[in-house]
C-alpha cells in the first residue's frame, strides 16, 4: 500500500500504511525530507511545476513529501478526501477562519471551547469585521436563535474541556447546512479513532495534533480535515501565509498514528476505570466523564463515539484547598495543562487553562473551585488511582 492507497482496509492498517511513497532507496520507515526546496532536471520542468502544468514539489511551505504522507494518512483514517496539515492546532482553526470568512460574516461557536479559540476569535478574527457569538454547546435552540443571514461558520468542539459535554454534530451541521453555513467541529480530544464528525455531517474536522496524535508531548501540529474542493481554499492560504508543518514534526505524527488506535483504547479503559473509581469516593462530589452511564452527555456519545476518551475532570470537596490537596498530593502526574500525553497530566482549571475567566464567567462555565482535570495516560491505571487517591483521602 504504498503508490495506491487502497481505503477499503480498515482504521488500524490504515494507520500504519497509508502514504508512504517509498523513495528509490526502498526505506521501509517514512523517509524525512528536511529540505526547504526542490530541485528539477531543466529549466522546462522547473517551469511547468511552477505553473502547476505538472504535479510536483516546489518549496516546503507548499508542498512536502513527508507532510503529505501524513496528510493523506490523516485524511484516510477520518474517511474524508483531504487533509491539510499546519504549524499548530491554532494555526488550523485560523486557516479554516481566513479561507472561509470575509468582513460582515458572523460565527457561532459554543461556549466551552479551547481558550485560544475564543480569544482568536473575539480579538483577531474579529479585527476584519467578523461577528462572533458564543452559545451553549447542548442548547439546540440556542445554536438556531444566534443564526443571523450573515452567518457563515458554526464551530464547535465536542467533547468540551473540562466537563466533557457532547454536541450533538448531525443537528448543529443540520442547522448549519438549513441556513448556507459551514460546520467544523475541533476532534482533538476523540481523533478519528473514536469520533468521525464527517460521517455525522461535520464539514470541516480540526486537529491540534499536538494531543494524541503525537500522543507523547513532542511536538506541535495541526490539521484541517474534509472534502477535497473545500480544502481548496485552506491549502492556498497555508502555502501562501506560511502556518505549514514541518516534515520533522509529520514524521513524529506520523508514527504516532501507526499506534493511536491503541493508544486511544488505553487511554478510554484507563479513563473509565478512574472515573469509576472516582464516582465511588466519599471526597469527590461529582466526575465529569461521558463514559459514566448517568453523565448528560452518555448517550449522545454512545451513538457519536467509539469509545470516550482519555479526559476525566471531578470536582471535590473542599474547593479550592481540597482540589490543590489532591494535586500537590500526586507523586508522578505531571502538574501541566498539557493533555493526550503517554503520561498522565493533572491540572485545576480555575487557576490555569480558564485562570483569565472572570469568576461568574467561570460559575456559568461550570468551572468551580474544586474541579481538577486529568488526562489520563498509559501507566499502570491502578498506579494511577493511587496516586490521585493519596491526596483524596487526606481532604
Ligand atoms: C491544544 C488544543 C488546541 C490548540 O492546539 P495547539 O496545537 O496547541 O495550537 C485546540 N483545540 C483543542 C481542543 C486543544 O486541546
Amino acid at each position: 500500500m504504498s503508490q495506491q492507497d487502497d481505503i477499503s482496509y480498515q482504521l488500524e492498517t490504515l494507520a500504519i500504511r497509508t502514504g508512504h511513497t517509498r523513495s528509490f532507496e526502498g526505506e521501509h520507515a517514512e523517509p524525512i525530507y528536511l529540505t526547504s526546496s526542490f530541485v528539477y532536471e531543466n529549466a522546462a520542468e522547473a517551469a511547468a511545476k511552477f505553473s502547476g502544468q505538472e504535479p510536483g514539489n516546489i518549496y516546503s511551505r507548499f508542498t512536502n513529501p513527508t507532510v503529505a504522507m501524513f496528510e493523506k494518512r490523516l485524511a484516510a483514517l477520518e474517511g474524508a478526501e483531504r487533509a491539510v496539515a499546519t504549524s499548530s492546532g491554532m494555526a488550523a482553526i485560523m486557516a479554516v477562519a481566513m479561507a472561509y470568512l470575509k468582513a460582515g460574516d458572523h460565527v457561532i461557536c459554543s461556549r466551552a471551547v479551547f481558550g485560544s479559540t475564543v480569544a482568536l476569535f473575539e480579538k483577531y478574527v474579529a479585527k476584519f469585521g467578523v461577528t462572533v457569538d458564543f452559545v451553549d454547546l447542548t442548547d439546540l435552540d440556542a445554536w438556531e436563535n444566534a443564526i443571523k443571514a450573515e452567518t457563515k461558520l458554526l464551530f464547535v468542539e465536542s467533547p468540551s474541556n473540562p466537563l466533557a459535554e457532547v454536541a450533538d454534530i448531525q443537528a448543529l451541521a443540520d442547522i448549519a447546512h438549513a441556513n448556507g453555513a459551514l460546520f467544523a467541529i475541533d476532534n482533538s480530544f476523540c481523533t478519528p479513532v473514536l469520533q468521525q464528525p464527517i460521517k455525522f455531517g461535520a464539514d470541516l474536522v480540526v486537529y491540534s495534533a499536538t494531543k494524541y496524535l503525537d500522543g507523547q508531548g513532542r511536538a506541535l501540529g495541526g490539521a484541517v480535515v474534509g472534502n477535497a474542493k473545500l480544502l481548496e481554499d485552506v491549502f492556498g492560504y497555508v502555502r501562501t501565509t506560511g502556518p505549514s508543518m514541518s516534515p520533522f514534526n509529520a514524521w513524529v505524527f506520523l508514527k504516532g498514528l501507526e499506534t493511536l488506535r491503541l493508544r486511544m483504547r488505553e487511554h478510554s479503559s484507563n479513563a473509565q476505570q478512574l472515573a469509576e473509581f472516582l464516582n465511588a469516593h466519599p471526597n469527590v462530589e461529582k466526575v465529569y466523564y461521558a463514559g459514566l452511564p448517568e453523565h448528560v452527555g452518555h448517550d449522545l456519545a454512545v451513538k457519536q463515539q467509539t469509545g470516550f476518551g482519555g479526559i476525566v475532570s471531578f470536582e471535590v470537596k473542599g474547593g479550592r484547598e481540597g482540589a490543590w490537596k489532591v494535586i500537590d498530593n500526586t507523586q508522578f502526574i505531571s502538574i501541566t495543562g498539557n493533555l493526550g500525553d503517554a503520561k498522565s497530566t493533572i491540572t485545576h482549571p480555575a487557576t490555569t487553562t480558564h485562570g483569565k475567566l472572570s469568576s461568574d464567567a467561570k460559575e456559568a462555565a461550570g468551572i468551580r473551585e474544586g474541579l481538577i482535570r486529568v488526562s489520563v495516560g498509559l501507566e499502570e491505571i491502578g498506579d494511577i488511582i493511587r496516586d490521585i487517591r493519596r491526596g483524596l483521602d487526606l481532604i
